[in-house]
């Protein structure tokens, strides 16, 4: 079910997680195992298991989703270093948690292609 999820519950506040920024639709916490000076995972509170489940409805969600992630760019000192964010979608991408989730990294130079 996509209600049981790890971040279902982690945005529940029934398992442990550090956070970063928290409203009514979303929240933001920090990857357990960062892969950047600055990981943070921003999700929204609807349990949507991957970016391509999404649909019209989501529209406005979607469009939130990426300016909570500005707010903690800016949050996190990001800005002039410049930052990257990564929605991995479905298991050969790299997703191994299906509730859907933006990966917002900063604090290294960050390389292009990704790998
Ligand atoms: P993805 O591979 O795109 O599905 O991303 C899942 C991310 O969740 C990975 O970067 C993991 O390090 C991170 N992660 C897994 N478990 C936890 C947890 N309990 N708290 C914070 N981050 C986690």
């Amino acid at each position: 079910m996509a209600e049981d999820t790890l971040f279902a519950k982690i945005a529940r506040g029934e398992i442990p997680s550090e956070p970063v920024y928290s409203d009514d639709e979303f929240y933001a916490f920090r990857d357990i195992n960062p892969a950047a000076p600055t990981h943070v995972l921003v999700i929204p509170r609807k349990p949507i298991p991957k970016i391509s489940d999404a649909t019209e409805a989501d529209a406005m969600l979607l469009g939130k989703l990426l300016l909570v992630a500005n707010k903690i760019a800016a949050q996190e000192g990001l800005e002039e270093g410049g930052f990257r964010y990564v929605i991995n979608c479905g298991e050969g991408a790299g997703q191994t948690v299906f509730h859907l989730h933006l990966h917002v990294l900063g604090g290294r130079p960050m390389l292009w292609p990704p790998g």
